[in-house]
């Protein structure tokens, strides 16, 4: 069925709040654990230091957080492992001396949060295959909402944790390469913005395919020895997150919406339903809005 172009239409306005009667988008009961077993490819140290207050130890944590894709292989590219082609890891192995246990823990909640996102964009690719198959049925409408500066905050967690100690340059500048800037540190736990330009966009193009396959991809983008952008893939959803204070307009020929974006899909020649990733304001909870009946 065919998915509209996003577009960043206003989104402040008043619609009814409810939480869908007809499937359970109740909060999923994360976990934050830290990972005793070994890594091939361990890292020392914790990111978060230019925050103060390390403690606890240095643990063992997962690059990518394991409780939002059990069971799964990741593909990572463009980092010094994995320079030119993607390479292929279970979740579980990909882990690193990357967060003391204080910091690790403040930002539980943070993937709690993003597990949202990730089951919102789940719960709407699977409603498009479902509702394609009774074309005859009146659907409701439905809003699946994602907190995009959440999401923001988790992509740039995930790139620090894929970049920490790594050979890199962690954003602009000549700092030295695999430390993290303590205002992107700042930005990651909340207590700082991107400037303008910098931070999460959406990629699309015409007749874009969104699958259920559930894998999740991670790619560095470099300019000279600086990593700049990082792009992830997840159910066909492409997300960059550029690190770099200027507007991007396009990229590998997709059209880039700057944070706030609407996905629609259409069943039949009606709209069944919609992604929006909403800017107005941090929420941890999920909600879905319905309007019409
Ligand atoms: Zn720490």
């Amino acid at each position: 069925m065919p998915l509209l172009p996003p577009t960043d239409r206003d989104l402040n306005k008043e619609f009814e709040v409810i939480r869908s009667r007809k499937r359970n988008l109740g909060q999923p009961a994360y976990t934050c654990l830290s990972m005793q077993n070994d890594s091939h490819d361990a890292v020392e140290g914790c990111w978060a230091a230019p925050l103060g207050n390390c403690g606890g130890g240095i643990s063992h944590e997962h690059l990518v957080s394991e409780c939002l894709f059990k069971d799964q292989s990741v593909f990572v590219q463009g980092l010094d492992w994995c320079l030119n082609k993607p390479k292929q890891v279970r979740i579980e192995k990909l882990t690193g001396k990357i967060l003391c246990k204080n910091h690790n823990t403040a930002l539980c909640k943070l993937d709690a949060a993003a597990g949202l996102g990730f089951e919102a964009i789940r719960n709407a690719v699977k409603m498009n295959e479902d509702r394609a198959k009774m074309l005859y049925i009146n659907w409701a409408h439905q809003q699946f909402i994602i907190d995009g500066r959440n999401l923001e905050r988790w992509f740039l967690k995930t790139l620090l944790n894929f970049s920490f100690n790594r050979k890199l340059i962690i954003g602009p500048g000549n700092h030295s390469a695999g430390t993290v800037p303590e205002k992107l540190v700042r930005i990651a736990f909340g207590l700082d913005n991107f400037e303008e330009g910098a931070g999460l966009y959406t990629a699309f193009r015409p007749r874009e395919t969104f699958i259920l396959e559930d894998r999740f991809r991670f790619t560095a983008k470099a300019q000279g020895p600086n990593l700049v952008v990082g792009g992830f893939i997840f159910r066909g959803f492409r997300f960059f997150l550029n690190l770099l204070p200027q507007r991007l307009e396009m990229i590998e020929g997709s059209n880039l919406f700057y944070r706030r974006a609407n996905f629609a899909w259409l069943i039949g020649n009606r709209e069944s339903h919609r992604i929006i990733i909403d800017w107005s304001a941090s929420k941890i909870h999920p909600y879905v809005r319905r309007h019409g009946a």
